[in-house]
């Protein structure tokens, strides 16, 4: 089975409406240093295609309850380079389209923009992920990603098309990407959602993180300490989180932006993962 209901882990604070997963390519090759999907997938950062896809999914989207959502991808992107070569998530689209399914689409590439006017015809959000508009920042934490600006620029494009688009800062890092949250959301404000979530460590992710940012983990480490672990993940002190939680609340919401929070235990409003933005 290719589509399958999303589950984050079981999360007692995912706050999701229900809706299906689907995952057009297996691994993801922006090599995100924050990455969840190590932790379950092998060579994670390996992109590999899956056997006989799309036949499969056709078989799979007759049967499928068309009231809920698919969202792309969850665990990969459904834009890692090679499909500018291979064109697959294009075919996944054309099938949605098809059988008129609808979809929530996120991604941390530009590819998407090649795909503008196919899903300008369907019943789709469109969301980016942007850590942070700091260039320098963004490559450390996500290597193989195409910059913020390009991604921002193609959301443009979408939002021009008349796609309801929506973002995601995630993860918000203390003394890293939070400093930077103002701007980010700035070069945002012409999204109609946006999501937020604070880092989440789990052994893999801090081995990364100590790796690449030691003098920014000497700094992380003891707050996370103190923090509550939740279905295998470190979290930030919940009086800390919270009040990040607050501001990036006040601040979206002062530019005229509805907010939702991931897997936080914190409030959203009219929905964590932008999926009230799929038409119905
Ligand atoms: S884009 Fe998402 S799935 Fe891909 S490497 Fe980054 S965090 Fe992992």
């Amino acid at each position: 089975m290719y589509i399958r209901p999303f589950d984050p882990w079981k999360s007692r604070l995912c706050t999701c409406p229900f809706k299906y997963t689907l995952n057009v390519y297996t691994g993801c090759d922006h090599a995100c240093v924050y990455c969840y999907i190590t932790s379950y997938i092998p060579k994670a950062f390996h992109v590999r295609t899956k056997e006989g896809l799309l036949p499969v999914l056709e078989r799979e989207l007759r049967r499928l309850d068309k009231r809920y959502i698919v969202a792309l991808s969850y665990s990969s992107d459904p834009y890692p380079r090679i499909e500018r070569e291979l064109g697959i998530t294009r075919k996944v689209l054309e099938l949605l389209k098809r059988y008129n399914v609808r979809c929530l689409l996120l991604t941390k590439s530009d590819i998407f923009k090649r795909d503008i006017d196919l899903l300008s015809g369907m019943k789709c959000a469109v969301g980016i992920t942007v850590t942070t508009v700091n260039e320098k920042k963004a490559r450390l934490l996500e290597p193989n990603a195409p910059p913020p600006r390009k991604r921002i620029r193609a959301l443009k494009k979408a939002r021009e098309a008349g796609i309801p688009v929506y973002a995601r800062i995630d993860p918000i890092i203390p003394f890293y990407t939070w400093e930077d949250f103002g701007a980010t959301l700035s070069a945002l404000e012409f999204v109609s959602h946006i999501t937020v979530s604070t880092l989440k460590l789990r052994s893999d992710i801090g081995k990364r993180m100590e790796a690449k940012f030691p003098e920014l983990m000497a700094k992380l480490n003891p707050l996370y300490e103190k923090g509550e672990r939740v279905g295998g993940y470190r979290y930030l002190p919940r009086e800390l989180r919270f009040q990040i939680l607050k501001e990036a609340e006040r601040r979206v919401k002062n530019a005229g932006i509805t907010f939702g929070s991931c897997r936080e235990g914190y409030h959203s409003y009219p929905s964590c993962d932008g999926s009230h933005l799929v038409p119905p």
